[in-house]
């Protein structure tokens, strides 16, 4: 099962993919957390990341296509993977679907977790107290949303048009909304 995680940062992608890796036994590819290694690391590629993902703001798409291509050609993504952080922008999308034809992998789903603006606001408040990550400090937690409603809204209509689009309601417990992606993905196999 090939699946991409789509939704404002808050909405609980991070979350939900963890719990889709363990029901359907794929790995969870995580752009910010692969970027958040790479700075804890101390890499080149870490130290070009910093100071803009503290901001909020994009790292440039040749290093996320670089990172995602030498990614998916590790053996582990042979059954399937489910992607969260990328595609950010409609740039990154159509080079997503390029790399994934090309290596004869095509997108089975891509699934668009809703959220209100005000909840997202107060998830990423609390997650900010638990993890204390510096990109979830509010001037920067502004940025993100706006970087999301001008940039990465756009790639829900990208999938829309591909016929590849499920919208599920992630508002709720981690169950129900878990709940919802499996009924979406699997309509017959669900879960509880
Ligand atoms: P995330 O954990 O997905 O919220 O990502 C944290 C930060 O990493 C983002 O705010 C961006 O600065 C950077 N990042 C993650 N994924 C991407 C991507 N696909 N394109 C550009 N920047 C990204």
């Amino acid at each position: 099962m090939r699946l991409v995680l789509l939704g404002a940062p808050g909405s609980g992608k991070g979350t939900q993919a963890a719990r889709l890796k363990a029901h359907l036994q794929v790995p969870h590819i995580s752009t910010g957390d692969l970027l958040r290694a790479e700075v804890a690391a101390g890499s080149k590629l870490g130290l070009e990341a910093k100071g803009v993902m503290a901001r909020g703001e994009l790292v440039s798409d040749a290093i996320l296509l670089g990172m995602l291509e030498d990614r998916f050609s590790r053996p582990d993504t042979a059954n399937g993977f489910i992607l969260d952080g990328y595609p950010r922008n409609l740039a990154q999308a159509d080079a997503l679907d390029a790399l994934l034809q090309r290596i004869g992998q095509p997108m089975d789903f891509a699934v668009q977790l809703e959220v209100p603006q005000e909840l997202l606001v107060e998830r990423i408040a609390g997650r900010a107290r638990e993890e204390g990550r510096a990109d979830d400090a509010p001037e920067a937690v502004r940025k993100r949303l706006q970087v999301y409603e001008e940039q990465t809204a756009p790639v829900v209509d990208f999938y829309r048009q591909h016929g590849q689009l499920t919208v599920v309601d992630g508002v709720g417990t981690l169950d129900e909304v878990f709940n919802r992606i499996i009924e979406a993905i699997e309509p017959s196999n669900p879960v509880g």
